[in-house]
């Protein structure tokens, strides 16, 4: 089927559109495009952000066992999802290490103030980072300290870095990880943390486990609070997600792989212009894309689809956001202007006011051009 006539997407101003036809793109300019433009990740799971070092540090700071006694190659075999797993269940087991590292302020203010360091490192300018405050929320530390604990990390990464930084609250399922009641006091603890720089909510977990639909109550409710709203949809098989997702209106999706299998519903995601928040490296590891030449992000940048590119948990996969934007190119033939093209489309993609968007995308275009000169003057 054809897909609906598109609104045009977000493309490059014609004057950056000239300049990137006065560089030689090497390889090497390649990579430092990739690392050096600016950029913006919309989906970043805090608790798949740790390093191995780091889940080390951690460990031996708490005097966590089995962790704490053990070398760093073993530490990695256990944390760092490196090759394909079987599932994306199987995949979300691996965070079962490193949870109990984070049922304490210290140590959530330290992976946050960590992650928005690394993220300066990656020409990130500004970062949404999700998490579900629930699921670090211990006796003695509830799911607003917990919250607390991430904003103030945030707060810190951002002061001294000047990478910008907001917070999507994720809910969990299946309801025998995270139950409904628990649920609903993040949506309501979300809604309260407005003011604080908490922009959305989303939902992750095990999708084949429990549908979307099951939260629709709760994603309403969230709307109504005036919170945007993403979800990991299409990401597994059978679980009818994505028309849920579309008929509850979310703002983006998460994933979304199986889109590439349903047409009607990638028309719909077309005509109303939905960014996808695209995860290549994760999408491999748990068999939600088979390979990445067979990866669907190709044909929807090319439908007109804003692309949201992200590492989703670079700790957890061992990668970064400017080694994703290489996979693009390397393996999906986009050009250094179509990389361009994406980078801009993620400032457009974040869950932040107009005004500020146009502000950090005029920021971006100006220092984009000045890197293409750079690397024109080679
Ligand atoms: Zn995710």
């Amino acid at each position: 089927m054809t897909l609906l006539p598109a609104p045009s997407p977000p493309s490059l101003p014609p004057d950056l559109r000239g300049r990137f036809e006065n560089v030689e793109w090497t390889p090497l300019a390649v990579e430092r495009l990739a690392r050096e433009m600016p950029k913006a990740e919309t989906h970043l799971h805090l608790d798949g952000a740790l390093s191995p070092e780091l889940v080390q540090r951690l460990a031996r700071e708490q005097g966590h066992e089995p962790l704490a006694g053990l070398p760093l190659a073993e530490i990695r075999r256990r944390v760092v999802v490196d090759a394909p797993r079987e599932s994306l269940a199987a995949v979300l087991a691996v965070f079962g290490a490193v949870l109990p590292l984070l049922r304490d302020p210290a140590a959530l203010g330290t992976v946050a103030y960590e992650l928005v360091a690394a993220a300066s490192r990656q020409g990130t300018r500004h970062v949404e980072v999700r998490f579900a405050p629930a699921l670090q929320a211990a006796p003695g530390f509830d799911q607003e300290a917990v919250l607390d604990a991430a904003l103030e990390g945030l707060a810190a990464g951002r002061a001294a870095f000047g990478v910008g930084t907001s917070v999507i609250v994720c809910l969990i399922r299946p309801p025998s990880l995270v139950d409904l009641d628990t649920n609903r006091r993040m949506v309501e603890l979300a809604i309260a943390g407005r003011a604080c720089g908490v922009v959305g909510i989303d939902l992750a977990g095990d999708e084949a486990a429990a549908p979307l639909a099951a939260y629709a109550e709760l994603f309403r409710r969230a709307r109504e609070g005036g919170l945007a709203l993403s979800a990991h949809a299409g990401e597994a098989p059978g679980s009818g997600d994505l028309e849920t997702a579309l008929a509850l209106g979310v703002d983006r999706l998460g994933h979304a792989t199986l889109l590439g299998k349903r047409p009607e519903l990638l028309a719909e995601v077309v005509r109303r212009r939905i960014p996808i928040e695209v995860n290549l490296t994760s999408n491999l590891r748990t068999g939600a894309a088979p390979s990445l030449a067979a990866h669907p992000v190709r044909s929807w940048f090319d439908a007109g689809v804003p692309i949201a590119l992200s590492t989703d948990d670079p700790g957890l996969f061992a990668i970064d956001l400017p080694g994703e934007y290489l996979l693009l190119h390397r393996e999906l033939g986009f050009t250094p202007a179509e990389l361009a093209t994406v980078a801009l489309q993620g400032f457009d993609a974040l869950f932040l006011p107009p005004a500020e968007k146009a502000r950090l995308r005029a920021g971006a275009e100006r220092d984009l051009g000045r890197l293409l000169d750079e690397l024109a003057a080679r």
